[in-house]
């Protein structure tokens, strides 16, 4: 344990999601426009993304995370993060499978202990990712998103750009109650 001033120096690290988190992807080519493609999915960056990462940036250090293969994962980041550097880029190799207890079901997990093998402590780690699931074991960590499937009104990154930067000096994110993150921030 640290001494929380000095904790409190650290840059903490905001771990991203991509798909519906950041971006929607769809094989089908969308209504609307796509900003980039990647294999053959037509790619919607979810609106605000660019400012959401510029401001976001000043405070934390950012890292990407996506269940999704690495190949994918590299076009997607190559295109999104075209102006801000990530500490790391993750897929699903560092993705745990889990099976449904109760139905034939797989899915990914996302274990934040291997982040903190990776030297972060885990009080200042925060996810932000629409999947409730992917972080079953470290929910004290997340900050939920509504899913984004191409809604051009959506304002989600808006307001949570403005949240993240307001809480980026916790000690522990872990004990900061995030649930209710959006009524937070259009306070
Ligand atoms: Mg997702």
């Amino acid at each position: 344990m640290g001494d929380p001033r000095e904790l409190n120096l650290k840059r903490p690290l905001l771990i991203l999601d991509l798909d519906e988190t950041l971006i929607s992807a769809s094989e089908e080519p969308p209504s609307g426009h796509h900003d980039f493609l990647c294999g053959p999915y037509f790619i919607r960056k979810r609106p605000f993304a660019g400012s959401f990462l510029a401001a976001v940036a000043l405070s934390y250090d950012l890292a990407a995370w996506t269940s999704a293969t690495e190949a994918y994962a590299r076009c997607v980041a190559e295109h999104l993060f075209d102006r801000v550097s990530l500490a790391f880029l993750w897929a699903r190799p560092r993705c745990t499978l889990r099976r449904d207890p109760c139905g034939p079901e797989e899915y990914f997990v996302k274990d934040l202990k291997k982040v903190r093998r990776a030297g972060y402590d885990l009080r200042r780690v925060l996810v932000v990712d629409d999947s409730l699931r992917a972080l079953e074991r470290h929910r004290g960590n997340l900050v939920q998103v509504r899913p984004f499937t191409g809604d051009p009104g959506d304002q989600e990154l808006e307001h949570l750009a403005a949240y993240l930067i307001r809480i980026a000096g916790s000690d522990d994110f872990r004990r900061v109650e995030k649930r209710a993150w959006r009524a937070a921030a259009i306070d």
